[in-house]
């Protein structure tokens, strides 16, 4: 459902040249769920931002179920998150001048559900926010944002979910109920979920776990990272 191969990305900014992300490669199937870690500034988000197709490689490719991605525009690539991919993003997620219930509405509407209200509110009483309907996303907290970006994920039953930092800025109640709420969406709706997450017990919950550091893959719990075979000095 994701294939990744030598993925390479470059920002150019100050007129300067930073490689951020070096020959990155994995491929994941439908139903898994995977996680990103490394330290801050190795390229997590730069990586996930490419696999859900925000933004585009400098070489390399992604095949998100079997589109490729990087020879697509930016409009071609929306067409595709739309019908594929969810998010929750800290800062790409809610439409600004939708209230949480409609947000949470949007896909089901889309769709053309009937019974749209109800169903989304249901979700919200899931993300403990069934009060919270009627705020606009700057009248919530980030976490609460982030809360109704699952519930939509939910209404939207996307067949790859991207989080970046899903627990990152919630209390451990809220973190485990978000936690629980993802992983109940990969067994019921067989999103495969790719997260990325400083939080190490989270990612231990995933079936499969890369490690990156300064932009790549250093280990890889689904699969032996090529390096050159170590040397065996004579005793
Ligand atoms: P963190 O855990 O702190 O969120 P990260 O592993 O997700 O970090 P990225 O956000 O992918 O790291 O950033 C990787 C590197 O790329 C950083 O050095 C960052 O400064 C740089 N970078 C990210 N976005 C841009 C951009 N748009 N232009 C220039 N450099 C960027």
């Amino acid at each position: 459902i994701l294939h990744v191969e030598n993925l390479t990305k470059t920002y150019r900014s100050g007129g300067r040249d930073l490689t951020v992300l070096h020959g990155v490669n994995f491929t994941l199937e439908p139903g898994d769920t995977f996680s990103i870690v490394g330290p801050s500034g190795s390229g997590k988000t730069t990586l996930l931002g490419l696999c859900a197709g925000l933004d585009r490689a400098s070489s390399g490719s992604v095949y998100l179920n079997d589109i490729r991605l990087d020879t697509l525009s930016e409009d071609q690539r929306a067409a595709v998150r739309n019908e594929h991919v969810g998010f929750i993003f800290q800062n790409f997620q809610l439409l600004p001048t939708l209230t949480a219930l409609e947000n949470v509405m949007v896909p089901l509407e889309l769709r053309g559900e009937r019974g749209a209200q109800k169903a989304a509110q249901a979700l919200l009483d899931r993300v403990g926010l069934g009060q919270r309907g009627h705020h606009y996303p700057t009248q919530l907290s980030g976490g609460e944002q982030q809360r109704v970006s699952l519930a939509r994920a939910f209404a939207n039953r996307p067949k790859l979910l991207f989080a970046d930092e899903p627990t990152g800025n919630l209390d451990a109640d809220t973190s485990d109920t978000v936690v629980d709420l993802l992983f109940e969406l990969n067994r019921e709706a067989g999103t495969t979920l790719v997260l990325v997450t400083h939080d190490l017990e989270l990612a231990a919950r995933t079936q499969r776990v890369i490690r990156i550091r300064g932009g790549a893959v250093v280990s890889d719990s689904g699969q032996p990272v090529s390096t050159p075979a170590p040397t065996v000095l004579p005793d």
